[in-house]
């Protein structure tokens, strides 16, 4: 066996998933996770403990993939569970704080496969530490988009249909939705206070009463509503 830090011993890594709600993260990391475990390897898995509705003792996908984890309170606790996995699975590492950075790199370091998905910006566009430094220290990055679920096109933004204060709050399709570039913005635009007339013909999602977009031109389909599990 080599010692550690041994040119034998196998170099660490950091991977990181990242995109908007609904467009895949949890999957993705499900399923390299799982791929792991069929090759044997020793693998945890992780994800915050912030989100009390749903089940505490797995990583669960809009699309119902399930994989067993530990709930945690923040990142430093992921190296108390972690002393023997060879490859890490973390999801919504946006929620594990700054910390979550050193953490992952000391993991790496010991030669371990830490793989994190979280999401890439907040419900305001704006980037969602640690998310954005964790980009810059990983070997490898994955982003995956959403449907738009206004007009189909591919989406990398979260849009919070009901105005709310705060940057987490709880909330699964009742409250976001994914929304290309453009959809985002129109659905931001009319939502801005004192904008009255502009509300009444806010950006409907596809199949909603309003069906049809303001351009008059139709809706082409709605997305499949996954179920209602998340905090943002
Ligand atoms: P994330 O972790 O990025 O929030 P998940 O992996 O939990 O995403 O869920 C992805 C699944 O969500 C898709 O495979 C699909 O079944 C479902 N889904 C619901 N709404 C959408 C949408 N607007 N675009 C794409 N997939 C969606
Ligand atoms: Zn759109």
């Amino acid at each position: 066996m080599s010692e550690p830090g041994s040119p034998l011993e196998r170099p660490g890594s950091i991977e990181v998933i990242v995109g908007s709600m609904y467009s895949g993260k949890t999957e993705e990391l499900i399923r390299r996770l799982r791929r792991a475990q069929i090759a044997r390897q020793k693998v945890e898995i992780f994800k915050p403990a912030i989100d009390q509705r749903y089940a505490q003792d797995a990583i669960v996908s809009h699309s119902d993939l399930r994989i067993p984890s530990r709930a945690v309170k923040d990142a430093r606790e992921i190296l108390r569970y972690a002393h023997e996995a060879e490859v890490i699975g973390i999801d919504e590492g946006q929620f594990l704080g700054p910390d979550l950075v050193q953490v992952c790199n000391r993991l790496a370091r010991r030669g371990k496969r830490v793989i994190v998905a979280g999401l890439d910006q907040d419900y305001a566009g704006r980037p969602f530490e640690p998310m954005p430094q964790l980009l810059a220290i990983a070997e490898y990055i994955t982003k995956t988009l959403a449907i738009c679920v206004v007009c189909g096109s591919p989406a990398n933004r979260t849009y919070r249909k009901l105005r709310r204060s705060g940057r987490v709050v709880v909330g699964g399709t009742d409250l976001y939705e994914a929304r290309c570039r453009r959809c985002y913005e129109l659905g931001r635009r009319v939502s801005a206070p004192g904008d009255a007339a502009r509300n009444a013909v806010a950006a409907t999602p596809i199949g909603g009463k309003n069906a049809g977009s303001k351009t008059g031109r139709p809706a082409r389909r709605r997305a499949r509503r996954g179920p209602r599990r998340r905090v943002r």
